[in-house]
């Protein structure tokens, strides 16, 4: 049912966005991968997921901060493969401070990749999607979307205000075939968990275990870590016919951990 679209997963080259590509290049889609990353690394992972799935798999390095390449990355989508047609987006970064201590430079990223990067990408892939009367958005938000942790100042307000942005963009095309939700993740074991796990054992002086423990899965009723392949099941299952009345949802993935 979705063979023959183009998906575009903006930080892909890692972690849950890399997984929520994968399991569309195995709905037979084409897809459109982004980030950073060693190019040798990022040419086998494009190469790979084309070659096990044979489906077209493209590589772009736009850098979700700056507006001016992610209007070239989603023209050259459009121009490529005639529209973008499930646009996930995932690119994400974390920083974690007290607010006083909150280096602005990370302020100002935080806010540009998470949320603003959101708000590009969306006003580029609409025109062709209301076009064809078809289209999905899929924001990757977070637990953050729904509840608060202390000093993820940057990262709950980027990732409250893409709740807000789902909301307000589904309402604006309900009537023209296209969805748009967040799936909304608990605690995820990638690269930008791991990142953080010595930068919160040292502003709560506690060890990384327990960090791991009293912090991070203490959240999650579950006390497991969620799976990279929940999250994109989740995403290909937005992307279904059957999801089709499902939109300015935020659904959370989270192991009960904002239903405390
Ligand atoms: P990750 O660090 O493994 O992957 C992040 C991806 O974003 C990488 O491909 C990276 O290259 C890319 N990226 C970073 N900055 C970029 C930029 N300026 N331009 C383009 N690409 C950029 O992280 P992840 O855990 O897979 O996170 C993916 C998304 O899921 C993020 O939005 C994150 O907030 C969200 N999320 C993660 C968790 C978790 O526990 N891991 C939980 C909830 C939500």
């Amino acid at each position: 049912m979705l063979e023959g679209k183009t998906v575009l997963v903006t930080g892909s080259t890692s972690g849950i966005g890399e997984g929520i590509a994968e399991e569309f290049a195995a709905q037979g889609c084409n897809i459109v991968l982004n980030g950073f990353g060693d190019p040798s690394e990022i040419e086998a992972l494009r190469a790979r997921i084309a070659k096990v799935h044979g489906v077209t798999v493209c590589f772009d390095s736009a850098d979700m901060s700056k507006p001016d390449a992610i209007q070239h990355m989603m023209t050259r989508a459009i121009r490529e493969f005639g529209a973008v047609d499930v646009l996930v987006n995932n690119a994400g970064v974390q920083h974690v401070a007290p607010i006083e201590e909150f280096p602005v430079d990370k302020w100002d990223a935080i806010i540009a990749i998470d949320l603003a990067a959101a708000f590009h990408t969306i006003r580029h892939a609409l025109p062709t999607m209301k076009q064809r009367r078809w289209g999905r958005v899929i924001n990757v938000a977070s637990a953050h979307a729904l509840v608060a942790s202390p000093f993820k100042s940057a990262y709950v307000a980027a990732k409250h205000g893409v709740a807000g942005l789902t909301k307000a963009v589904a309402l604006e095309v309900a009537e023209r075939g296209i969805t748009v939700n967040a799936v909304c993740p608990g605690y995820v074991l990638t690269p930008l968990v791991e990142k953080q796990i010595p930068d919160t054992a040292k502003v709560r002086g506690i060890t990384e275990e327990q960090v791991v423990r009293d912090v991070l899965l203490a959240a999650q009723p579950t006390k497991q870590f969620v799976r990279v392949k929940e999250v994109a099941a989740l995403a290909v299952f937005l992307a279904s016919d059957a999801a089709a009345s499902i939109t300015g949802a935020i659904l959370p993935v989270d192991g009960g951990w904002t239903a405390h």
